[in-house]
């Protein structure tokens, strides 16, 4: 017996006690080994012109025996010779296990999914076997050897000669796993079933260019005899067949105008187990230093656990058509996290992992490159296919704003083009450009509302107030929303550039940064320079009214009451509250709702209608010095103004009382 090297032992070691919850993967291994060892030979036969390989014939076969508890993958590529077997089974030293085993060095106890993200190749065969033996013979060699180990101390090789038992006519090699037995803890019995293997070879290996094959068995009417009678019932056998397991061409590979889109739905529907169609497919082929394909897909619908923390995104990563990590979360930014896919680079190692810089440096690239080809893939569905952009953004539109508010509005150039509100004027949703471009002269701001309903914000007072200028209110009902706004704090918007008739030299059109308001805010700056002034008259006016009024509300409620510049007419509300500052009532809401309550405060402020009859019943009390009575028409109307912005009121039985006593 040979032994192992010491570094190899611990490694082995560790493979075997290990409890890997996808030790399934082994299998992925053997069969890219496999399809190495036929590339391997394939290549030899395009510069070797006295090589003849029957191009047809070549395949890996997968075979178990469920009594003698055996597994083996076999292939008819390039083979091993002697010191090939020696050198490539007897030591683990290549790069992939490496650095396997300094991740898992690193990541003590977490080693759940090291296994795979690594190409830990022939040796994870040890996590499900008690004994493997390779019979291999090299297409250069005469003999056949015979490798076998346990995978704990060392290993044996033989070498058999033609003729004697043992011998393999033809070169390739067969890796022999006589499984563990079951405990109680796991079971090897899938990998002694046809849908076990059927299904791992599906999962794992699908689009390996060389069919796998197994014998399956199959059931089938037996001839109906000649003398059957009326009341004949057909009898059925079993048969076994050589059936092919994977489909082989990745369909990622094919030109987007060779596959349907039925065929796209059904790999969608197989590799995400997702039964809703998606809503967008698309395509990117990638050349230069690093080549690379993607097939990705918005889905039709959110996944029910979008929004939880359990979400995993990630895309799925081949290497040359070998799955080696399921979702690579580092291949999508967090507001695309919807999008599902497949990324398949030649370029990137099946030892993939996150400590080499090399490999972090493509990824990156490739992740910059998808993420563009998303936007403006989300961009042409925006523009070409607005009910589905709609219905999209209805799913997925929030992540988009998560995405500019936890990006701190760096991202806003890129997201905002993407994002859809409800124009209160159109009463549909419209995007933030479609917003601008319907403003009329003279508009300085885009102008937003949020709360929890729309139908209630549309009738709210400081909303009618900028539609009745003429100015368009977007409705926000998102929690998000607000954030997002704050974040974004203006958007670039370039007018469309207009024939100028008779004007040779149309001059480009500037791009503006349009300030976005909250109408709910201080200071809109909407009022024209006679109505300001009349605002300012009113407030000097009655500077005694209102600081009698504030009083009223008690300490700290408001921090002014003042002469409203928007509500300005006898029919519009009589009062409404506004807020100073950067917290807005609905931020104030939302901040206090959540699981953790921050007790922030808007700093609010009660505005009056100096046109509306009931300032003037608000006058006479202060000038009668009925202190009782104003502080009444106070807390009833900073009340209602609240009720009308869907803020609570702090004390509902008092606002009750309050109106009896008004009606007594
Ligand atoms: P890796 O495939 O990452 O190099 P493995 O441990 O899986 O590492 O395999 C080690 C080497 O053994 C391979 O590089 C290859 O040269 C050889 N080998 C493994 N399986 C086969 C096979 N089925 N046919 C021919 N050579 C093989």
């Amino acid at each position: 017996m040979r032994k192992f090297k010491t570094e190899s032992k611990k490694l082995l070691d560790l493979m075997i006690n290990s409890i890997y919850t996808n030790r399934e993967i082994f299998l992925r291994e053997l069969v890219s080994n496999a399809s190495d060892a036929i590339d391997k030979l394939h290549f030899k036969s395009l510069t070797d012109s006295s090589l003849h390989v029957d191009q047809d014939a070549l395949a890996i076969r997968l075979a178990y025996d469920k009594d003698a508890r055996t597994l083996t993958v076999s292939d008819n590529g390039i083979g091993m010779t002697p010191d090939e077997v020696e050198k490539n089974l007897g030591t683990i030293a290549h790069s992939g296990s490496e650095e396997f085993k300094e991740a898992n060095a690193e990541a003590q106890g977490d080693a759940v999914d090291i296994i795979g993200r690594f190409g830990v190749g022939f040796y994870s065969a040890f996590m499900v076997a008690k004994q493997v033996t390779v019979v291999t013979r090299s297409i250069d060699a005469a003999e056949t050897v015979r490798w076998t180990s346990d995978g704990i101390e060392g290993y044996e090789i033989t070498t058999i000669a033609p003729g004697e038992e043992g011998f393999r006519a033809e070169n390739g090699t067969d890796v022999i796993l006589e499984l563990k037995d079951n405990t109680d803890e796991a079971s090897y019995d899938e990998f002694l079933s046809e849908w076990g293997l059927t299904d791992l070879v599906k999962r794992y290996s699908n689009y390996v260019r060389y069919p796998i094959q197994m014998m399956v068995t199959k059931s089938r009417p037996k001839p109906k005899p000649e003398d059957a009678g009326d009341d004949y019932t057909p009898e059925y056998e079993s048969y076994e067949e050589l059936e092919t397991l994977n489909s082989m061409t990745p369909i990622w590979k094919k030109k987007a105008s060779e596959v349907s889109q039925d065929e796209y739905n059904e790999f969608y529907h197989a590799t995400f187990h997702d039964y809703t169609d998606p809503a967008r497919t698309f395509s990117l082929h990638a050349e230069g230093a690093l080549e690379y394909d993607a097939l990705l897909f918005v889905p039709g619908k959110a996944p029910f656990d979008l929004y939880s923390r359990d979400y995993e995104k990630g895309l799925e990563l081949y290497s040359s058509n070998v799955l080696i990590m399921e979702k690579c979360a580092d291949l999508l930014p967090d507001y695309y996290n919807f999008v599902r896919g497949v990324v398949d680079s030649a370029d990137v190692h099946l030892n993939i992992s996150r400590e080499t810089l090399q490999q972090t440096r493509q990824l990156q690239a490739m992740a910059k490159r998808i993420e563009k080809k998303i936007t403006s893939e989300l961009e042409h569905m925006r523009d070409d296919d607005r009910e589905a952009y709609e219905t999209f953004f209805e799913n997925f539109g929030r992540g988009l704003k998560y995405g500019i508010y936890q990006s701190y509005g760096m991202k806003k150039d890129e997201l905002a083009g993407l994002l859809l509100f409800w124009s209160a004027r159109e009463q549909k949703m419209v995007t933030l450009e479609e917003y601008a471009a319907q403003m009329p002269e003279g508009q300085k701001a885009v102008y937003f509302a949020c709360g929890d309903d729309r139908d209630r914000l549309f009738k709210m007072p400081v909303v009618t107030a900028v539609l009745a200028k003429g100015y368009d209110v977007l409705l926000c009902t998102q929690d998000v929303d607000e954030f997002c706004f704050q974040a974004m704090r203006d958007f670039a918007y370039t007018p469309a550039a207009e024939a100028a008739e008779g004007d040779a030299e149309a001059t480009e059109p500037e791009t503006k940064r349009l300030e976005l308001k909250n109408v709910a805010s201080g200071d809109l700056d909407l009022a024209s320079e006679d109505e300001k002034k009349a605002a300012e008259d009113a407030a000097k006016a009655n500077e005694g009214l209102f600081s009698a009024m504030k009083d009223a509300l008690g300490d700290g409620v408001v921090t002014k009451v003042t002469v409203s510049s928007r509500l300005t007419t006898a029919t519009d509300a009589p009062a409404c509250v506004t807020a100073e500052g950067p917290v807005s009532l609905e931020m104030e809401k939302i901040l206090n709702a959540g699981p953790m309550p921050e007790d922030v405060k808007s700093q609010r402020v009660l505005e009056l209608n100096a046109q509306h009859p009931v300032f003037s019943k608000l006058q006479a009390a202060n000038e009668e010095n009925d202190q009782d009575k104003l502080k009444l028409y106070t807390e009833l109307l900073y009340d209602q103004a609240l009720l009308m912005e869907g803020v609570a009121v702090a004390d509902p039985v008092a606002f009750a009382q309050n109106i009896c006593k008004l009606m007594a």
